[in-house]
């Protein structure tokens, strides 16, 4: 049995030097206070162990990390009703990009770029006002992590909502095309509050630790998702989880995983683990600096691959 502990430790001994590397998002004002010289990570076995190393206890903003919990919802309610609304191919362009979704008629191309994360809240936001959507979300959360100390960062919601005009301009759009149901400010307000759900890596690995054992924790007990889909969000992470750095991802790394610009990532060894690692440095396309290197380091070490041994 190899040493998760050992692994872990040796990653953080060697990635030390370049702690702070990269840039941290700036665009959300509040995200740009972020300290960049922080690293934490941590992995979730499937027999229950839990590993971690750095500031693996330390609450980050998980942004789209989010997005991964979000679809699972809203396959939850909808089921495959959802891809009329967003479809499953890598979008190759950056995470906020507007021109595609013109191009495309208002469906974005996948669930985990914005436009798409969008339309998915969207769909969750049925027949509910935002608070009470925003509320299932963070119990939803809570449920997985099974832990209630799960929160939002409400000035990290507040920022967003205040700058987010990318954004806005992509609802508008899905708007007027018809592919969004409600008032702008709702669904945005909901996506803007899940983006600021406040994690460390320990509580998110055992949160996905459902995408890694067939739907359910086995932590817990909990069964969220059938094995089927939990294959499918996977292979969704795998493709379109680090937008325009997804196939550099699966080249270098050969797991499904999703990033946010808060320097999260949630990757997963299906069958094995769940991982989290957090580092706030972001690289040209958005995603984790350190946090992709370690989970590269991590893949050769443990030989752990989607793609054989
Ligand atoms: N809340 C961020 C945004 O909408 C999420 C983006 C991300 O993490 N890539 O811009």
């Amino acid at each position: 049995m190899m040493n998760l502990q050992a692994i872990l430790d040796s990653i953080y001994g060697e990635l030390q030097p370049r702690l702070g590397e990269g840039k941290v998002a700036d665009y959300i004002p509040e995200l740009a206070k972020v300290d960049p010289n922080q690293f934490g990570m941590a992995i979730a076995t499937v027999d229950g162990k839990l590993y971690s190393v750095g500031e693996a206890d330390t609450s980050f903003s998980i942004q789209s990390l989010s997005k991964v919990f979000m679809l699972t919802l809203a396959l939850g309610k909808v089921g495959e009703g959802l891809w009329k609304r967003v479809g499953r191919e890598p979008s190759g362009s950056s995470f906020n990009s507007i021109v595609q979704l013109e191009r495309e008629e208002g469906i974005p191309r996948n669930p985990f770029i914005n436009a798409g994360a969008i339309a998915v809240t969207d769909v969750v936001l049925a027949g509910h006002a935002p608070r009470e959507a925003i509320g299932e979300f963070l119990r939803f959360v809570r449920y997985l992590a099974d832990d209630e100390t799960v929160t939002i960062d409400q000035k990290v919601a507040q920022s967003e909502t205040q700058t987010g005009f990318k954004n806005i301009a992509l609802a508008n759009f899905m708007r007027a095309y018809r592919n969004l149901d409600h008032p702008v400010e709702h669904t945005l307000g909901v996506y803007f509050h899940q983006c600021a759900l406040a994690m460390s890596c320990q509580q998110l690995a055992k949160a996905g630790l459902y995408l890694a054992a067939r739907g359910s924790n086995p932590l817990t007990g909990h069964s969220v998702v059938s094995p089927k889909r939990a294959r499918r969000i996977n292979a969704l992470m795998l493709t379109c989880g680090h937008y325009d750095g997804s196939g550099d991802f699966a080249y270098r790394v050969g797991l499904p995983g999703k990033s946010g610009v808060g320097g999260g990532i949630l990757a997963v060894a299906p069958g094995l683990a769940s991982i989290a690692v957090w580092s706030p440095g972001l690289n040209e396309v958005g995603n984790s600096q350190l946090g992709s290197a370690a989970l590269e380091m991590l893949a050769a070490r443990t030989g752990w691959s989607v793609f054989g041994d």
